[in-house]
């Protein structure tokens, strides 16, 4: 299902394995201030103006299926290295690989995330999980169009369904991460 990740939207399945029981979320302090909330890049309303809906069902998808990424930052790796109760070093031997100048979590042969557990189907790590996974499906390449809002809704099964996140949350949810 990840293959979905490779233009705007078809970026995101790819580039996430995101969250699974995803919340809309808490933000990152690194988020604040990249954007005021509720505009575009260009200071235009979006189209979202009335906002989207979204409610995780936990099936997973999002953190398994074809290869991708989930980004994670010098904070978030020493965040889950000392869950696991071993150094950065001996956490990123492990878990992590290099993206270019980014770093994102390693994944199972599967295409699964590492972390996430196909016993439970919930991510073993969720409450330390990375700001990628914090505010799916409210990624830039995910909302910047109807078009690819409806990509999204069609990958992940709570992306158009379920309560309405306001505009401006989704701005300040899109502003946390670049995907
Ligand atoms: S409903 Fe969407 S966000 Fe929730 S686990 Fe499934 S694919 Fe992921």
């Amino acid at each position: 299902m990840n293959n979905f990740h490779r233009s705007t939207v078809v970026r995101s399945l790819r580039e996430r394995k995101l969250v699974s029981r995803s919340e809309t979320t808490t933000m990152s302090s690194e988020s604040r201030g990249m954007m005021a909330p509720n505009q575009s890049a260009h200071g235009e309303r979006p189209w979202y103006q009335a906002g989207l809906r979204f409610r995780c069902t936990g099936c997973g998808r999002c953190c398994t299926g074809d290869p991708g990424f989930v980004y994670v930052t010098r904070e978030e790796i020493a965040a889950l290295a000392a869950r696991l109760g071993c150094g950065v070093a001996q956490f990123e031997a492990a878990f992590v690989r290099a993206i270019g100048r980014r770093k994102s979590l390693v994944e199972l042969t599967s295409g699964d995330c590492v972390f996430f557990d196909r016993v439970t189907r919930r991510c073993r790590v969720y409450d330390l999980r990375p700001r990628q996974c914090r505010t799916w499906p409210f990624w830039a390449s995910n909302v910047e169009t109807p078009s690819t809002w409806e990509q999204t809704c069609r990958a992940c099964p709570g992306s158009g369904r379920g309560p309405l996140v306001a505009a401006d949350q989704i701005a300040t949810l899109v502003a946390v991460i670049r995907v």
